[in-house]
Order: structure tokens, then sequence, then C-alpha cells
């Protein structure tokens, strides 16, 4: 560069002026020494680029330097992964971590995070396996007669294929090649395990006769997606899983459900229809049933694998297992989880995702009351209030088009856009995520889990 105002770039400070300043004392005792030059010499150099490009005309002194480099440093030391308070309406936010963990299932993690016998079997002093600490449990809860969990459910239908047909076909109705989120989508799960895709029937209809079809061009597995995040409507028929048991295993050939969310308590308990619980999908017949553990199971990231004896202990050898198997703070977290289905009665108070689900509108209206003048007194001079009915959903690709009666505060700002303002309510601390609609932010309150923390976070912010 010819005009390049070298005058000015050489009156920067040096990195060993600022590294030695007052100002970074505590920075300089207890930091790294090459990350703290790393980022003394980072921040010179986002100076020296304003200062040649002429964003900036004048130099930095050394303490405004320090100031941006001591900011940086607390800004490290910071968690990047903190709670948020989710009002977006959506329950189980896949994007905000799904279900909320239950206080027993934090405390047995808690307990699990020292020494534990994972794998070792303490009645005979013995190398065991960490399947068991959970497979009982499961069995018992579904009806099945063994039980094997992995990563997520991504995972648990990529084993359970991979060890049932690899190299072979698996037989999917043209109405359950979904896509889940962003990077599942069953057509391309079932490349990934090995096995080539056999499409069955058309988008709406798929019948018994196109199954047998696929048997008899010798398809391996008969695959059934429960159609998590989308319905059917119209003029559709989908065979029953007890139906394609009954053909399956005609022609000895397995028959393997993703139900996706697995529920183990009838969701019409709270208005909700259409989920297929794990027990009924056990009870069908299936060979194998996969789920997640952090959609309406209500626990941590998992997949959970049920069904026959002989499939689930082929798919306990796939050697893809260890690299999908979970640790033990999510092994006692599931176990914790599963335990509250013991009582399925008490499940609004043991599982905080069905408290949420289970509310009533009298609660919800409870935690509008005691929220709304903290809520107006920080919109004050950012928008009005006002409370109305909406719907919630459960989320996490779980009952599309069944939701939940609830109460909105809305807000509408008086300048600036909406998307400014919902940027405002993320920056509180605890950050609060609710959603723009219509040109203003809608905090949903039934997904407040209880009203002090978003009291105190719009308390605490003192900017407006
Ligand atoms: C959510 C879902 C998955 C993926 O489960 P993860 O636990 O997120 O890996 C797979 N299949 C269906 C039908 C789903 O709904």
């Amino acid at each position: 560069m010819t005009n390049e105002p070298a005058t000015i770039l050489a009156t920067l400070p040096a990195v060993h002026q600022v590294l030695d300043h007052h100002g970074l004392a505590a920075e300089r005792a207890t930091l790294d020494h090459a990350l703290l030059v790393a980022e003394i010499q980072a921040c010179l150099a986002a100076h020296r680029e304003r200062l040649r490009s002429g964003a900036r005309r004048t130099p930095p002194t050394v303490e405004e330097i320090v100031e941006e480099v001591a900011a940086a440093v607390r800004a490290w030391r910071a968690p990047r992964l903190k709670p948020v308070i989710n009002l977006t309406g959506t329950l189980l936010h896949t994007n905000l971590g799904r279900a909320p963990l239950s206080s027993d299932a934090v405390s047995a993690m808690m307990a699990a995070s020292g020494t534990v016998n994972l794998e070792y079997d303490l009645a005979r002093g013995k190398r065991g396996n960490r399947d068991t600490l959970v497979e009982e449990l499961l069995c018992r809860l579904s009806g099945a007669e063994a039980a094997t969990v992995v990563n997520n459910n991504a995972a648990a239908v990529y084993l359970t294929l991979n060890t049932l047909a690899d190299r072979k076909h698996v037989a999917v109705s043209r109405g359950e090649l979904v896509e889940i989120g962003d990077s599942f989508r069953i057509p391309d799960i079932v490349k990934k395990s090995g096995c080539k895709l056999m499409e069955v029937g058309t988008t709406n209809r798929t019948h018994l006769a196109d199954y047998q079809r696929a048997l008899e061009e010798r398809a391996a597995v008969l695959l059934k997606v429960h159609a998590s995040n989308y319905r059917v409507q119209g003029f559709t028929h989908e065979v029953p899983l007890a139906e394609l048991v009954g053909l399956g295993h005609k022609h000895n050939v397995p028959v393997v459900t993703d139900l996706g969310s697995g529920a183990f308590v009838d969701m019409r308990r709270w208005g909700l229809a259409g989920e297929p619980t794990v027990q009924e999908s056990v009870s069908a017949g299936a060979d194998v049933v996969t789920f997640s553990g952090d959609k309406l199971l209500g626990g941590p990231q998992a997949g959970l694998i049920v069904g026959r004896a002989e499939a689930i202990r082929r798919i306990k050898r796939n050697p893809m297992k260890r690299a999908l198997r979970c640790d033990k703070l999510i092994l006692a977290a599931l176990e914790a989880t599963l335990r509250a289905y013991l009582s399925p009665a008490t499940i609004e108070r043991s599982l905080p995702a069905y408290a949420l689900i289970g509310r009533s509108l009298d609660e919800i209206q409870k935690l509008v009351d005691a929220v709304r003048p903290h809520v107006e007194r920080w919109a004050r001079h950012r928008a009005t209030v006002t409370v109305e009915s909406g719907r919630s959903q459960v989320g996490s690709g779980s009952l599309p088009d069944q939701t939940l009666e609830t109460r909105l505060i809305a807000l509408a700002p008086l300048r600036g856009s909406p998307e400014a303002l919902a940027k405002a309510l993320r920056e509180l601390r605890p950050p609060v995520i609710g959603r723009v609609h219509g040109g203003r932010v809608l905090l949903d309150l039934r997904g407040l889990h209880e009203a002090q923390p978003l009291i105190e976070a719009l308390a605490a912010d003192t900017s407006s």
C-alpha cells in the first residue's frame, strides 16, 4: 500500500507495553502466558487493520487495549453453554437441549461422576456390561425381551439397520421417507448403514401387498418410521405395525420400527392423540423398536433400542456398538429417568417435561400474574405488553398437529423491530428466548418452569 498511514501505525502500543501493564496483573498471574500474548497480538492486529482501512483514525491508548484484552479473557473464562429460559412455545426444543432433566437424574449424574461400577459386576467381582444398568428396567417398562442403549436415536437406527441388513435391502414406505431436523433423513441413514433402500407404496398410500412385493424382491428388513414431525392426511393408508409384523414373520424377516419420540405414557392423558407408546409397539411384535432419550421420554440424549432377544443380541455384538455407546453420566441420568415411569401416575411431578405438558391453564395464568408487572417494568420504554391465549407445541418432532392451550405475554415494540426486542431479551441473564410473530415478541409461559429466574433476569437489566 502506498498511502498507508505508517506514522499512525507506528504509534500502536507494543505487545510488551500491554503485557506489562498493571491493568493486566491478574491475567498475567493466572492465564497461560502464550494465550495472553496471543490475545494481545490479536487485539493489536484488529486495531492495525482498522487504522489501515481508515475505519478508525486515531490510535488506541494502552489502557484501551488493556481493557479490550481483559474483556476478551473474561469472555474466554465464561461458559459458552449456559442455561436459558425457553419461552418459544416449543416445550422440547432441539436447539435448546430438548428435555430438561429431573432432579433425580441430575443427582444420579453427580453420584456417577466419580468411580462407579459402570462395567463391573459387583456380585462376582468381574468385568460386567454397561447395558445391564438400564436393560432390566427398560424391559420391565416396555415389555421387551432385551434392550440396549446408544448415543442417540439416529445411532440406534443406524446400528439396527447395519446389524440386520448390511448390504441388503430395507423396505420403507414412500410415505415414511422423512427428514427430521437438519441432517437426519431416512434414505441417507439407510444408505450410511450399508443398506439399500427399497421404496414401497406411494407417498399417501401404502398397502400390505406393497410390502409383500418387497419381500419377494428379498427385502432383509421391513422398517416402519413414525411420522414424527408431519402428518399425511386425506386419501391415505398405512399398514399398522401388527400387520407388518405378521407379514415379516411369515417370511422370517425382522420388522423394525423407529418411533422417534417413544412415549412410555399415553399422551391422550393430556389431550394429545397420535403418539404410539413404546409398549404398544413392543406388544405389536416388532423385533426392534428405537426411540430417543430426550424427547417424550424426558431424559438425557440417548438412543434406546428394545425388542426381541435375538435381534438385540446381534445389535450388541456389532463392533460399531462401542463407537456409539453412552458414557456413565448419561446412563446414570437415563436410569433415574426410567425409574420415574415405575410410578406413571406421578410423572408430572417426577419429570419436568411432563410438569410443563401437564400444566393447567390456571397454573399458567398464575405465572403470568407473577411475571407480568416485571415484564411491564422492563418493557416500559420498549414495548406495550398484552396477555393473550395461544397454543404451545411439544416439539422435537413429537405430535406435530397436537397443541396445548397456553397464555402468551406479547410485546409490541414502541420503536425498532421485534427482532431487536427479541435480541434484548436474549441478552438478559439468563437469556430469555421468545418467538417473533406478526411484528411482536411472544413469550409462551407454559415453558416457564418457575417465575423467579425470569423476574430476576428482568430486574437485573439496567439498560433500557
Ligand atoms: C427425532 C427422530 C430421530 C432422531 O433422533 P435423535 O435422538 O435426535 O438422534 C429419528 N427418527 C425419528 C422418527 C425421530 O422423530
